[in-house]
């Protein structure tokens, strides 16, 4: 049996959150009745003429180059046709042989080094409206009674990004999203949200011997709305066509879906030839030339890559933890808190994210003091503290103020003068008096105004007296 090694592209859609749509001033965005949102540019109405969005067009340069793509001086609109009912005009804007952004390279470390992952494009287009299935099973088209068509989505700015065949495992292409996603939000250009369809992707899969360079027949994965099912999903198409190879089959181009609730992959449609969308340059729409001191401008605005702050932090603080605080976002708040690095990471990785806090929202310096401080004091009250780190006018040092004293090289000292101060009391206890243990907490606690911590006391008080 020969030893197999996945191949795997991604074609994501990323919509942008502009205010107005993509060729028209509609508003764009989730929430309103179905079909407020349109006017006659974006139901295609004769006589009608689009207007590109000048923010669409400066955040698709903008993600360009965090994908360090090369950005073309003069790119064009084309025009992709199809009918559906989800396309008014019976064309989508698109581009075609020229796009915005081409040639880019993204960096992906991984447990066992980087990967540098090839952006074939990213281009501009807008939309289509939303399909409504009613009646059938779990929203599909099979089955369903009727379909409705809410066009408030229609036209509204899409960018897609193509990658190079070059991810080698279900594991690296869930990470490659995941520093991707984390671009776009901190780029602030969408909220690229897997769960309501403002991130999608899908994915091209095939399987070849390991050492091989061919690229074999590949099959085509939609309908997975999650990093996780993006995986599992590409993991069982994986799977499928290695059998088919291994049982002397031959892998058909066909496109599928992904069931997550079973793992199981169904056909969409075979595809005999490539679609024939009729592309045409739209004549409506000047080309787009973005000036180089536009593009210089937007360059600086770019934040350093996810990838390469990985690459910076792995030194410190491992593979694993460096990974998740950057892919999560958090790596900012780490890096302005000062204190024992790991702790430091542990606590912004772990404890804050547990606790639900806006890592944006807290001040360094304050939570510094508090993961210092965090041995000191009970863990009650370390985690009452930390609950409110994300509050406006957070400061450790009142909770510190406030938190009993835990820590033994603080206690003992007080433990042990106190035993000195009672030497009767402590041989009767030791003769089998156990109910004076009581009295020697209460003056522990009459000594440190009732902040020492109770259990801690006890421990230290038996362990004293029993020596
Ligand atoms: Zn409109």
């Amino acid at each position: 049996m020969a030893e197999w090694e996945p191949v795997v592209g991604l074609e994501i859609h990323v919509q942008l959150k502009t205010r107005t749509k993509m060729f028209c001033r509609c508003e764009s965005g989730f929430g309103a009745e179905p079909n407020t949102r349109t006017c006659p540019v974006c139901l295609g109405h004769p006589g009608t003429l689009p207007v590109p969005n000048a923010a669409a067009v400066e955040w698709t340069v903008k993600l360009g180059l965090a994908l360090g793509c090369e950005i073309a001086g003069h790119a064009l609109f084309h025009r992709k046709h199809y009918s559906y009912p989800d396309l008014a005009k019976g064309y989508q804007i698109s581009q075609y042989d020229v796009p915005l952004c081409a040639n880019g390279r993204f960096l992906v470390p991984g447990p066992d080094g980087d990967r540098e992952i090839g952006i074939v494009r990213a281009h501009l287009e807008e939309d289509a409206a939303k399909n409504v299935h009613v009646g059938g099973a779990g929203g599909r088209i099979g089955g369903a009674a009727h379909t409705l068509v809410d066009y408030n989505r229609g036209g509204t700015p899409l960018v897609e990004i193509v990658t190079q065949p070059d991810l080698r495992s279900a594991d690296e292409a869930k990470r490659f999203l995941q520093l991707l996603r984390q671009t776009i939000v901190e780029l602030g250009i969408s909220d690229a949200e897997m769960e309501k369809g403002t991130l999608r992707a899908d994915a091209n899969v095939s399987v070849r011997p390991r050492g091989a360079d061919e690229l074999r027949t590949r099959t085509e994965l939609k309908n997975m709305n999650s990093f996780t099912y993006i995986a599992r999903g590409i993991e069982a198409e994986v799977a499928r066509q290695i059998e088919v190879w291994d049982s002397g089959g031959k892998v058909v181009q066909q496109t599928y879906d992904y069931h997550p609730e079973t793992d199981a992959l169904t056909v969409r449609r075979t595809k005999e030839e490539a679609e024939d969308y009729r592309y045409l340059p739209d004549p409506d729409l000047v080309p787009v030339e973005p000036p180089a001191e536009l593009v210089e401008r937007l360059r600086a605005e770019v934040p350093e890559a996810p990838g390469a702050r990985i690459r910076r932090l792995e030194p410190q603080l491992g593979f694993e933890l460096a990974e998740g605080l950057v892919a999560s976002g958090r790596d900012r708040l780490y890096e302005r808190t000062p204190g024992e690095r790991r702790a430091v990471a542990n606590v912004v990785m772990n404890q804050l994210a547990g606790a639900g806090i806006d890592p944006d929202a807290v001040d360094g310096d304050e939570l510094g003091q508090l993961v210092e401080a965090r041995d000191r004091i009970p863990r009650a009250a370390f985690l009452e503290a930390l609950a409110h780190a994300g509050d406006p006018d957070f400061r450790a040092e009142r909770y510190l103020a406030e938190a009993a004293v835990a820590d033994v090289s603080e206690l003992e000292p007080i433990v042990d003068d106190v035993l000195a101060a009672h030497p009767d009391e402590a041989a009767a206890y030791r003769r089998g008096k156990q109910g004076l243990l009581g009295f020697f907490v209460g003056q522990v606690m009459k000594r440190t105004q009732g902040k020492a911590d109770a259990k801690v006391v006890n421990e230290l008080l038996r362990e004293k007296l029993s020596a």
